[in-house]
């Protein structure tokens, strides 16, 4: 079985009915299970196929509203994706409210296909920086975090163990177009901790009783792995075993702890101090 729905690659279809079969397969993309079979996902809104496009990715299948057809940006992202060969659904605004589920859809819709990255095959200087999930569970907050290392100019994401989907429409949509231009990983535990022991910078932990404040910290010139806990549990001991330093983020008022999305913002942009990426330079 392929990502791609069955219908003729470079066609252009008409489609009213949401109990057509093609469109039950792209609304059948709402669930994990389905995504992994097909190694696909969607992506919803002209923005963000345009931002497909500038990374260098391609649309299997581009789903867009009827009544927009003689728009030309449309004409021109559709002729873009028929040239590599997508299929063009042109539906009814039922049609798109059906699969995104929401009362008023995006007018476009791609079907791309998942990309996973090889940590081992990137190179490593010593300006690099990765960023390590613990067992992330929200995907509003795995998107945010794909926006976030964007912005901070880090090399990419490592999902250790079992982490939310980042191609699930929530977490696509909360990564505003950042999931095309980073590179995602995704390793078990027992493998992170095997990979981890070739790594030749520093891992830094974020821990709510970590022993640095991740101010003092000096990120100049070591590559670094970033490695922050699940929301609900923090760093397991097998984790924060394996960091070189365990660092706190000094927080006043009454919160116990820093949403997982804010934590790793705040330690980034403070690591990307030194490339002078990012927006806190000083
Ligand atoms: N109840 C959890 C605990 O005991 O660790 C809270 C987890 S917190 C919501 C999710 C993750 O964000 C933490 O594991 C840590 O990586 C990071 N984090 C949040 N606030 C932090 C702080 N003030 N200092 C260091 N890390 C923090």
């Amino acid at each position: 079985m392929t990502g791609r729905v069955e219908t003729k690659p470079g066609r252009i279809l008409e489609i009213s009915s949401v109990a057509n079969p093609a469109i039950k397969k792209i609304r059948g993309l709402s669930l994990k299970k389905n995504r992994d079979a097909e190694g696909v996902f969607v992506a919803e809104g002209m923005k963000l196929i345009i931002d497909a496009f500038e990374n260098g990715w391609e649309v299997e299948t581009l789903v867009h509203a009827a009544k927009l057809s003689s728009s030309s940006q449309v004409q021109e992202i559709a002729a873009k994706a028929r040239v590599k060969g997508a299929q063009i659904l042109q539906v009814s605004e039922k049609v798109l409210s059906s699969i995104t589920r929401k009362d008023n859809p995006q007018m476009m819709i791609g079907v791309m296909r998942q990309a996973w990255a090889d940590v081992a095959k990137a190179a490593v200087t010593s300006q690099s920086a990765w960023l390590a999930l613990d067992r992330v569970r929200d995907p509003g907050n795995l998107g945010s975090i794909i926006r976030t290392v964007d912005a901070a100019g880090a090399d990419g994401v490592i999902l250790v163990g079992d982490c939310t989907d980042p191609y699930s429409l929530e977490s696509v949509r909360a990564s505003m177009g950042s999931i095309f231009n980073v590179p995602l990983v995704r390793m078990t535990v027992e493998e992170f901790l095997g990979w981890r022991i070739c790594w030749s910078g520093m891992v830094i932990g974020t821990h709510l009783e970590g022993a640095v404040d991740y101010r003092s910290l000096d990120y100049q010139n070591a590559p670094v792995l970033l490695l922050m806990g699940n929301e609900q549990h923090g760093l397991p001991d097998n984790l924060s075993g394996a960091c070189d330093h365990l660092v706190y983020i000094p927080m006043a008022g009454s919160a116990d702890s820093l949403n997982l999305s804010v934590a790793t913002g705040v330690v980034l942009f403070q690591m990307a101090k030194r490339t002078g990426k990012g927006i806190m330079v000083s």
